[in-house]
């Protein structure tokens, strides 16, 4: 695969906080237990621009939209990349967009624009505040959406295989220097 190195990372947003459901919060929507977040939740306004967070391949990018039932994802993207030092390869993931700016396949540049947060309390978006979701994952890749949750029975993913994206990005930027 044609991937090219990503030497140096950079948060998702101009303002990374998580404001929103932390890294491994067990979480809960009407009395559903859905698992242990994935990712971290940054509540930002609509229309605030998400940008990617290294030099990479978007391998994923679809609007996964809800029903009047459940509210999705919106627009995802992941974004295949490269370390490169040791090669080993890793994706980031971004949910809740309003649109995505990336096709499949494209390459992107750190820091490149991907597309900015969508609307709230949408059928498309989401019943819940416009954020971001964004998740490091660093197991194998399938050319499948990844689930942004994990629990008993999840047979798509495996907890391990996910990072606390905040400190993953922290630890990569002193590497790098
Ligand atoms: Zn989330």
């Amino acid at each position: 695969m044609t991937l090219p190195p990503a030497p140096k990372l950079v948060f998702p947003l101009d303002s990374y906080l998580v404001n929103g459901a932390p890294f491994g919060k067990r979480a809960a929507h009407d009395g559903v237990f859905w698992g242990v977040h994935l990712g971290e939740d940054c509540v930002v306004p609509a229309g605030t621009d998400v940008r990617a967070i290294g030099r990479g391949k978007v391998v994923y990018a679809a609007l996964h939209p809800g029903t009047a039932d459940k509210g999705n994802w919106g627009h995802i993207v992941i974004i295949a990349h490269r370390r490169p030092r040791t090669k080993e390869i890793f994706h980031s993931l971004y949910a809740h967009l309003g649109t995505s700016f990336k096709r499949i396949g494209e390459t992107v540049e750190c820091g490149e624009p991907l597309g900015f947060i969508g609307e709230a309390f949408t059928l498309e978006n989401g019943f819940w505040e416009a954020h971001l979701h964004f998740a490091v994952y660093v197991g194998p890749w399938s050319d499948e959406v990844l689930p942004g949750y994990w629990k008993e029975g999840e047979v798509r993913t495996r907890p391990e295989w996910w990072r606390v994206p905040s400190e993953f990005i922290t630890e990569y930027q002193r590497k790098s220097k």
